[in-house]
């Protein structure tokens, strides 16, 4: 759909400081303070940070342009894709012109690859010069362990050379999930990497796993009014969001047509004759869809590694353990982080993980990471959430108060024409403190951010009332929320 694979084809431009640093294998090897295998999120961050220490440092990446996952198939396309498909259908304006407003009539594959071509060149220049402006090479080729201090790298042209690193970081991320009793075609039964280059934005589409990544996609095509089934084995889905938020956007969808088929296992999932996608659950139900995205899950990319040539172990899913304030693998001086090591699995929280491994491992002393970071959920509408969830505070046994704003009950949301969007902000009733803020509509992973500044500055309700926030926004929803709190909590004299 998204021809993304173009800007891979670009020729790398030449670089002074590219492989021919390296010596062959056999030759002299060159040598390097920190190697980084894997340029995403992770894998940037320490290679600057390092760099910006004044280390040599190598960044070895598969891909032949820089980026990871985040710039290539996952964080940055989705982003792009959703913001392209609320602007051309209109989306934003249908609280006003209603559900057929649409800004441009028939929405197709090259609409929304346009866009999506431009943001993730703008973003491998950036990338480019970023480790151009902080002197760290780069290097293309798939790196493999062939001891504890040295990798061989395969080089597109399958040339081979051998690098040694006194120190790594490990930031490989993750690659779909693919189990074998599903026909991936690339084209009708796609997965979360190749959904972005899909021929054709479908009529009807099913999506498996209503996890981030599905949900996000789910509502997406739904706002391109595409028929999504959405399909979960289990019968809860983001069970790490607050309830209340998960049921009001579970009405949302329902409310625009979006079937949930909860607790129930896909059995089989074939074409007809026809090419339409059959897909039978459990409960004897079948599902006929044109397109099926399979987006339960995702494993680390250390299947070719050669772990176990540098003394390393992964899980059963790919993944690698460490400890959690350095990164530090069992290995000193190896370190992981980003997605490879498991949950978040955030492009936000790779970074700071890549930032405290580099700052580790060389002895630059890091302050502990603050104790709350937000989750955004890009579905439309976006959800965001820092702090504890209602379920979270009633099972410490804290005593608590909630306070809602909806967003029409803005100026700003007025304006919008918005006539959904929630907040809820939960404060304890003994110290005043916030304890969590969960947000479903418009905005709300930017407007997060205020909830998590006072939460992570242990601050309470009286910020909220006594300060001026500016008119009209959405933001002013953190004051309203607030005097709703506070009309239930107990007077302070
Ligand atoms: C569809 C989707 C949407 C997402 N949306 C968001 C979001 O909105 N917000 C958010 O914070 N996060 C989001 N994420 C998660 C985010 O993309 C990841 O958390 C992030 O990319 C992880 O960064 P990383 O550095 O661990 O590795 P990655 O970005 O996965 O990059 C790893 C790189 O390592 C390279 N590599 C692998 N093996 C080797 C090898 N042997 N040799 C050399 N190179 C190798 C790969 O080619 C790849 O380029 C999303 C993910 C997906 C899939």
């Amino acid at each position: 759909m998204f021809q993304f694979r173009d800007i891979e084809r670009v020729p790398r431009r030449e670089r002074a400081d590219g492989p021919e640093a390296c010596r062959r294998k056999g030759g002299d090897v060159e040598q390097y303070e920190l190697v980084v295998i894997g340029s995403g999120p992770a894998g940037r961050r320490a290679a600057v940070q390092a760099a910006k220490l004044g280390k040599s440092v190598l960044v070895v990446e598969g891909r032949k342009r820089v980026g990871g996952v985040s710039v290539h198939t996952g964080t940055i396309p989705s982003k792009t894709l959703r913001e392209t498909v609320l602007n051309l259908s209109g989306w934003r304006e249908r609280g006003f012109y209603g559900r057929s407003y649409r800004v441009k009539q028939h929405i197709a594959a090259e609409d929304l690859g346009t866009r999506l071509d431009m943001t993730l060149q703008h973003e491998v220049d950036v990338l480019e010069h970023q480790f151009q402006r902080n002197g760290v090479r780069t290097m293309c080729g798939f790196a493999r362990f062939i001891d504890p201090h040295h990798i061989q790298v395969t080089e597109p042209d399958a040339s081979e050379l051998v690098v040694r690193g006194e120190r790594f970081v490990i930031a490989v991320g993750t690659q779909p999930f693919r189990p074998d009793y599903i026909p991936f075609d690339d084209k009708a039964i796609i997965d979360s990497d190749t959904v972005i280059e899909a021929p054709c934005v479908p009529r009807s589409m099913a999506v498996i796993g209503a996890g981030v990544i599905g949900i996000e996609y789910a509502t997406i095509f739904s706002a391109l009014d595409v028929a999504v089934t959405l399909i979960e084995p289990r019968d809860t889905f983001l069970d790490f969001v607050d309830r209340e938020i998960i049921a009001e956007f579970t009405h949302q969808l329902r409310d625009r047509g979006v079937a949930i088929r909860l607790g129930s296992k896909v059995t089989s999932i074939e074409k007809d004759k026809s090419g339409r996608v059959v897909t039978t659950l459990e409960d004897g139900r079948i599902i006929r869809t044109e397109m099926l995205l399979f987006a339960a899950g995702r494993m680390g990319a250390t299947g070719s590694l050669g772990l176990e040539n540098c003394g390393l172990a992964v899980d059963n899913r790919g993944r690698l353990t460490v400890d959690p304030k350095t990164f530090q693998t069992e290995v000193p001086h190896i370190y992981a982080a980003g997605d490879v090591i498991g949950f978040p699995s955030l492009a936000s929280t790779s970074m700071e993980q890549g930032r405290i491994a580099a700052c580790h491992a060389f002895d630059l002393p890091m302050p502990p990471a603050p104790q709350y970071f937000p989750y955004g959920i890009y579905a439309v509408p976006e959800i965001s959430t820092v702090g504890m969830s209602e379920e979270e505070v009633k099972a410490k046994k804290i005593p608590y108060e909630c306070g809602i704003a909806r967003f029409r009950e803005t100026s700003r949301g007025h304006i919008m024409g918005l006539d959904t969007g929630l907040m809820k902000m939960i404060f304890s009733i003994k110290t005043r403190r916030l304890l969590g803020v969960h947000i479903l509509g418009e905005g709300a992973t930017e407007l997060i951010h205020i909830g998590q500044a006072v939460l992570n500055l242990k601050g309470g309700i009286d910020y909220f009332i006594e300060n001026t926030f500016n008119y009209p926004t959405l933001a002013e929803a953190y004051k309203i929320a607030a005097l709703d709190a506070w009309n239930r909590m107990p007077r302070q004299d």
